[in-house]
């Protein structure tokens, strides 16, 4: 009887229903209904695809609304495109679930409600996206699909795509008079007085023509010189430092204050017009516009490309991706394809949220947060300690990124860096990775990041830490120091230095401490025998050295000069020392003030270089080097009739495979003049990356700047 009454396993759960029903029912309500305007008629998709669209949806609003209205994305741009492009893909496979309100059909987010609203003449657009050649291709095939190969017979356009804020600056006969945020891409916010405080943006049009009504399209950005500076100013005021570059543009645009969008340091691009309907603009190509806007004072990107070709603009976008993308002081994701002839624009219109005559060919991100697991220090080879992070190894632009330099302790304080941090880290190019920042707002409270202060004694050889007042490094004083041997030892067989092929870090390392080396001079009286005793030495190996060592003594004496490391005195230092001098004995004998009259070198490299020579332990190496056949001369400078013939070059930051000594040559070699400092003599600068004070003067002074290809391509390489 008990068993009969007391209920089974199977019908216990339907017993309680009724009793747990009214519980879970608002529950499962409260957490399905959001979803429901996001799940169309569903009934002719499966019901995984509708469900997962809609979460998909939902996710990418959340992300649009962070994104574009607070400013404060909580993903990356590429876990972005990745949930678009399943949605996409989705919508695609069962177009009954692409519901007018999706993100894929729409531009950016709704304005915000505290700014005034604008309705654009033409819509603002977004762009497709092609990750790699192949989709490049594809795209290509169905504009001529579409219009025939006439439309890309005048081939395309390619431009850097800028990762700031689209805006819209109205001009009524060449007068600037509205300026909005591309919003939801039909109406926008008006934010008129703070794109006023962009000193780039003309108040009025230069030279004639402009149409009478007419809105410039264009993007907002903030330099990475310019957002670090003011990253350190706000660690001063102890306000919270913005996370990167894009995200702090478009909140200094949307700020309700013009005055504290003034104090931002912010840039403007233009790269299109839109004109009332009906008119035409007053150019037949979209290289004529970016021409017409930078005759008009509109600023326009440079590095754009005219490419008769798809496959030109494969190599031009390859080219921008792996060289010039180190070398611009402005974060791009991409490049932008336009087919180039307007007409045929105008033909292929538009698709949904897109051009179909334009397309981003993205890449890989070269910004990354990972956590910043410890930071170290190095002694550098003139005794400076240069403080270095260990990273939690991260992919940027293809390669795992584990350490990134820091450059000083100031720059640790003024970013306000703590071991454990969320960082973002930056890796452009050839050059070193550097983190840009702290993300703060992912710092655990429960678990504080570290302070790491500034060090008291060498970490290598114990000596007190030493600084110079007017000097942000801080240095160890001990010629002897293991840190301080290596490194110079490192530095004098690097590329432009000595350039002793074959003589790596580790192998140097190795020879230190078998006892073999000690300083330069013991470099040159190794033998084949000395070296196969060493281990991972083969006999091939030791002779190939032996003979790049011997081959090295050749070199002229700007290279010992840089080699020898004396402090302050760089690669373009030592060939303005060399040349003047002509011997190392005429330099040894200098004074200071001898040293001054060299065009282009200053009162700190000239002490410098007199303290060196003073030192005996320095005279004595110069001897032994001497004794041992080094070439202590430089060879007197024939100026070449070539490509540069009176041109006057300033280079400016790191470029990305050529040293500023070889820069300098082939400047030379082509009959141009380098020198220091941007003036209105100047002819063009050549900027590489971390370029700072040169590039901005160079832009006050509207000097032309160009990046490394440019400068190889005009020196007739
Ligand atoms: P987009 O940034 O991929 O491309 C379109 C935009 O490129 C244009 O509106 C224009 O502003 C800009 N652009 C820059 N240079 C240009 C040039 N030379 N010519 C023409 N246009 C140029 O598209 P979107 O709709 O602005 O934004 C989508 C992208 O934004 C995503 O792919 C993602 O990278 C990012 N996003 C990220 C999040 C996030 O949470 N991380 C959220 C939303 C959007």
């Amino acid at each position: 009887m008990m068993r009969k009454l007391a209920p089974s396993s199977s019908t216990f759960p339907l017993l309680i229903l009724p009793l747990i029903l009214p519980l879970i029912l608002p529950v499962v309500l409260l957490l399905v209904l959001p979803l429901v305007p996001y799940i169309p008629a569903m009934t002719d998709a499966p019901a995984e695809a509708a469900a997962r669209a809609a979460a998909l949806r939902q996710e990418i609003e959340q992300a649009n609304y962070e994104y574009y209205v607070l400013d404060r994305p909580t993903i990356t741009d590429k876990q972005y495109d990745l949930l678009f492009r399943e949605l996409r893909d989705l919508e695609e496979r069962f177009p009954i679930l692409r519901a007018p309100d999706s993100p894929t059909q729409r531009v950016g987010a709704e304005p915000a409600t505290q700014l005034a609203k604008h309705a654009h003449l033409v819509a603002m657009l977004s762009l497709g996206n092609a990750f790699n050649e192949e989709e490049l291709s594809d795209w290509e095939r169905k504009i001529c699909r579409l219009a025939g190969e006439a439309a890309v017979a005048a081939g395309y356009t390619a431009e850097l795509k800028i990762d700031g804020a689209a805006v819209s600056l109205t001009y009524r006969d060449g007068v600037f008079e509205t300026g909005t945020t591309r919003g939801n891409g039909t109406v926008g916010e008006v934010v008129t007085a703070n794109l006023r405080t962009i000193r780039e943006i003309p108040l009025r049009l230069r030279g004639t023509g402009h149409p009478p009504l007419l809105e410039i399209r264009g993007e907002v950005y903030m330099t990475f010189s310019g957002f670090e500076a003011m990253n350190a100013e706000r660690v001063k005021n102890e306000e919270p430092v913005y996370a990167n570059p894009r995200n702090s543009a478009a909140g200094s645009l949307r700020q309700l204050d013009p005055a504290i969008t003034a104090q931002r340091p912010l840039s403007f691009f233009g790269y299109a017009i839109a004109l009332p309907d009906g008119e035409r603009p007053p150019v037949r190509t979209q290289w004529e516009l970016l021409e017409l806007l930078a005759s008009w004072g509109i600023p326009v990107a440079p590095h754009r490309e005219r490419c008769a070709t798809l496959a030109e603009v494969h190599a031009w976008a390859s080219r921008v991706e792996n060289q010039t993308r180190a070398s611009l002081d402005f974060a791009i994701d991409g490049a932008v394809v336009k087919v180039d002839d307007l007409r045929a624009q105008d033909e292929l219109g538009v698709v949904g949220r897109e051009p179909r005559w334009a397309i981003a060919r993205k890449f890989a991100p070269d910004i990354a947060e990972t956590r910043l697991l410890d930071i170290q220090v190095n002694v550098g080879r003139t005794g400076v300690l240069n403080p270095f992070a260990i990273l939690e190894p991260v992919e940027i632009g293809g390669a795992v990124v584990k350490l990134a330099t820091l450059h000083n302790f100031d720059l640790v304080r003024n970013k306000d860096l703590r071991v454990g941090d969320v960082v973002l880290v930056k890796r452009a190019g050839e050059v070193i990775p550097q983190v840009i920042g702290p993300v703060p707002e992912k710092r655990d409270p429960a678990n504080p990041p570290r302070v790491v202060h500034p060090p008291k004694k060498c970490p290598r050889c114990g000596t007190p830490v030493e600084r110079d007042e007017d000097e942000v490094a801080l240095y160890c004083s001990n010629v002897a120091c293991p840190g301080r041997q290596l490194e110079g030892l490192v530095h004098f067989a690097s590329r432009g230095a000595m350039d002793i092929r074959g003589l790596s870090y580790a192998r140097i390392e190795q020879m230190i401490d078998a006892g073999l080396v000690h300083d330069a001079a013991d470099i040159y009286r190794l033998t084949v025998d000395d070296l196969v005793k060493l281990e991972r030495f083969a006999e091939k190996s030791a002779e190939n050295l032996v003979a790049a060592i011997e081959e090295s003594k050749k070199l002229p004496l700007s290279r010992l000069l840089n080699a020898l490391g004396v402090r302050h005195v760089g690669e373009q230092s030592a060939q303005l020392l060399a040349r003047h001098f002509g011997t190392m004995d005429r330099l040894m004998s200098a004074t200071a003030d001898d040293i001054l009259e060299v065009r282009g070198v200053g009162e700190i490299i000239a002490h410098a270089v007199s303290s060196y020579f003073a030192d005996p332990t320095s005279r004595a190496l110069v001897e032994k080097l001497r004794d041992l056949g080094l070439n202590l001369t430089e060879p007197v400078q024939v100026a070449a009739d070539g490509a540069l013939k009176g041109k006057t070059v300033v280079i400016t930051g790191t470029l990305p495979s050529l040293s500023r000594g070889e820069a300098t040559q082939l400047v030379e070699r082509a009959g141009g003049r380098v020198t220091s400092g941007v003036s209105k003599a100047t002819s063009f600068v050549v900027v590489g990356e971390d370029a700072g004070s040169k590039l901005d003067k160079a832009r006050q002074l509207g000097v032309e700047t160009i990046d490394e290809a440019e400068l190889r391509r005009r020196a007739g390489e």
